[in-house]
């Protein structure tokens, strides 16, 4: 494959633009990324012909529509390799997800004095409801903290995870430091210690291939918007053994047996955990951009990605006054890179560059602790799809370069 003239652009209309007179470099990836035809083309197929509400109808459209959700579902499973379909929870998002897990299996199963063990590198999604929850219950919540270069430490994982422990709960791969951590390792210290292990797989899922059952994680969320679906629409993937032991989220439609006026029962996994008419079309969307993943090969996907990163990674820190955050060799660098340029504030940086075409995040990503652990309050952050191309790397760079030279910044 070509890198400056991907065979994919084509397919993404929202990348074929000009914005303020440039050509638009689209590097904002871990917020959320581009929909190609094919996507927006079964939403609109949906509507067009299949829109019905799920599950309670006997007519055509709605047979159709649940066929639809139904297959999505399917197509879900076969993605990440869960060993059903009843394991699969539609959501509103990663941080739905895990907001569930923390509400039902965290309200059923914490106790006062219980250990919770995350990371410092963890997304506030993946931090607040596990926070709160200790709060709640009156635990213990635990950080593992990080190497020097900003990977997982996962001999201060052995260290915090204990025989209390009674949740893990890690992110995958980070919105920040651009670092994969070993979440099948820290599933089997996990186990051993008798806890459970939560995945937050948000930066993960849209980038490489993903096995569940290998990771031998007990629950793991993602966000369908980050990875090419309609928003609003996630996965909640649990163990089947562990969902239905757990209470419901959500009450009212679609989730229930049998309704009395003193007591109601719960339908099975996973409609326990789907109240209320569900996003179908965004599931829908989801399964048309499973299938466009697929076309490509996760693998594919992974090494294009990689590509970008052994290209720009090491163009980016050799520009002086440019801090660049996680690890600083490409090998150990997914397509998510946080950096700031010496003197000027990330959201100056961001303005300048949105005036060169590129369009790059600043703030502090949604990881407060781990920014106050990096020492600062915000980071730029550029990240890639398999669809950028080395244009888009050469045009962050140059835009970098004539940022520090408009702001007189050091040597260029
Ligand atoms: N976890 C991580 C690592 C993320 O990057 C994000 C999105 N920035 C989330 C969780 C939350 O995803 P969403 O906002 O789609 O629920």
């Amino acid at each position: 494959m070509d890198n400056n003239t991907n065979n994919y652009l084509a397919d993404f209309p929202a990348l074929d633009q000009q914005v303020n007179d440039e050509r638009l470099a689209y590097l904002d990836n871990a917020a959320t990324v581009q929909r190609p035809r094919q996507v927006i083309k079964a939403l609109t197929d949906f509507y067009e012909q299949d829109n019905a509400n799920v599950h309670r109808g006997v007519h055509t459209l709605a047979e159709r529509a649940t066929k639809d959700y139904e297959e999505a579902r399917k197509k879900v499973q076969q993605f990440i390799n869960a060993q059903s379909s009843d394991e699969i929870i539609f959501t509103k998002g990663c941080t739905d997800g895990l907001n569930l897990v923390a509400s039902t299996y965290g309200e059923q199963n914490i106790q006062s004095g219980d250990e919770i063990v995350i990371s410092i590198m963890e997304h506030h999604s993946n931090l607040i409801p596990w926070q709160q929850l200790a709060k709640r219950k009156n635990a213990i919540l635990k950080y593992i903290e990080l190497t020097p270069d900003g990977e997982l430490d996962l001999t201060d994982a052995k260290n915090k995870i204990t025989d209390k422990t009674k949740i893990v709960a890690v992110t995958h791969a980070s919105n920040v430091l651009g670092t994969v951590t070993p979440l099948k390792e820290l599933a089997a210290i996990a186990h051993q210690h008798g806890a459970i292990i939560v995945g937050d797989g948000a930066q993960a899922v849209p980038h490489m291939a993903i096995d569940v059952t290998d990771l031998d994680v007990d629950f793991y969320a993602f966000s369908g918007h980050k990875m090419m679906s309609p928003m609003g629409i996630g996965v909640l993937y649990g163990k089947a053994s562990l969902l239905r032991e757990m209470p419901p989220y959500q009450f009212g439609g679609e989730m229930i047996n049998d309704v009395h006026r003193d007591q109601s029962t719960w339908a099975d996994i996973p409609f326990k955990f789907e109240a209320g008419t569900q996003n179908i079309a965004g599931a829908v969307g989801l399964g048309a951009a499973i299938d466009y993943l697929n076309n490509i090969g996760m693998d594919n996907v992974q090494k294009k990605e990689q590509e970008l990163v052994d290209y720009v990674l090491p163009q980016l820190i050799a520009i002086p006054d440019v801090q660049v955050y996680g690890p600083q060799s490409p090998a150990k660098h997914t397509g998510v890179i946080a950096f700031n340029i010496n003197g000027l504030h990330p959201h100056d940086v961001a303005t300048a560059l949105d005036m060169d075409g590129v369009a790059v995040r600043a703030g502090h990503h949604c990881a407060q602790p781990l920014m106050e652990d990096l020492g600062v309050t915000a980071t730029a952050r550029a990240s890639f799809y398999f669809y950028n191309t080395k244009n888009d790397a050469d045009q962050l760079i140059k835009a970098i370069k004539e940022t520090k030279e408009f702001f007189n910044i050091g040597t260029i």
